[in-house]
């Protein structure tokens, strides 16, 4: 599956859609393809290359949420996809949740209780508390109060080429 990453009006970068949601909004007339995947599609009469960035005609404003939303995605965003024990960053797929104090043990499901570990340390913890595992973590976890919100959406995707330009300048300096 192709994704698409949507630019507003202003260039600045949305979030990844699905190619096919790009299609139906280039249809509609609502954005107009910058650049394309090398893949290419086969329609009834003709033939098209997958859109890999769109941008809308029209700009839209963005609502920043007052609360981060406590999801996986950004659980792995606030601890920048590293494991909290070993402190290596990690691919997605490499990556699990840890409750730091087991749900067993009274611990709770929230952001200062669950922390990005890797499957190795996850499974060497396993049940314990970080003291009874010996293995500490570097700092306490908490609700973070701000996140770039496309950073967190795109981080879960793998990030063609073409993209790279168009989220260079906006998630890198969007952190503060
Ligand atoms: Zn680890």
């Amino acid at each position: 599956m192709e994704h698409t990453l949507l630019l507003n009006a202003s260039y600045e970068p949305l979030k990844v859609i699905d190619w096919q949601r790009a299609m139906t909004l280039w249809a509609k007339g609502l954005v107009e393809i910058v650049e394309t995947h090398d893949k290419t599609v086969r329609a009834v009469r003709f033939e098209f290359k997958l859109p890999s960035v769109v941008r809308l005609l029209r700009y839209v404003k963005v609502r920043r949420r007052a609360q981060v939303p406590f999801t996986r995605a950004n659980i792995y965003a606030r601890d920048n996809y590293t494991c909290q024990y070993c402190m290596e960053q990690k691919a997605v797929d490499d990556l699990t949740f840890d409750h730091v104090v087991p749900v067993a043990h009274g611990g709770t499901r929230g952001w200062e209780n669950i922390v990005t570990a890797c499957v190795s340390c996850n499974r060497k913890k396993g049940a314990r508390t970080p003291e009874e595992a010996g293995m500490p973590l570097r700092g306490q976890p908490r609700r973070p109060l701000v996140m770039p919100t496309l950073k967190v959406s795109v981080g879960m995707y793998k990030q063609p080429e073409t993209w790279r330009s168009w989220l260079y300048w906006s998630v890198e300096l969007e952190t503060d």
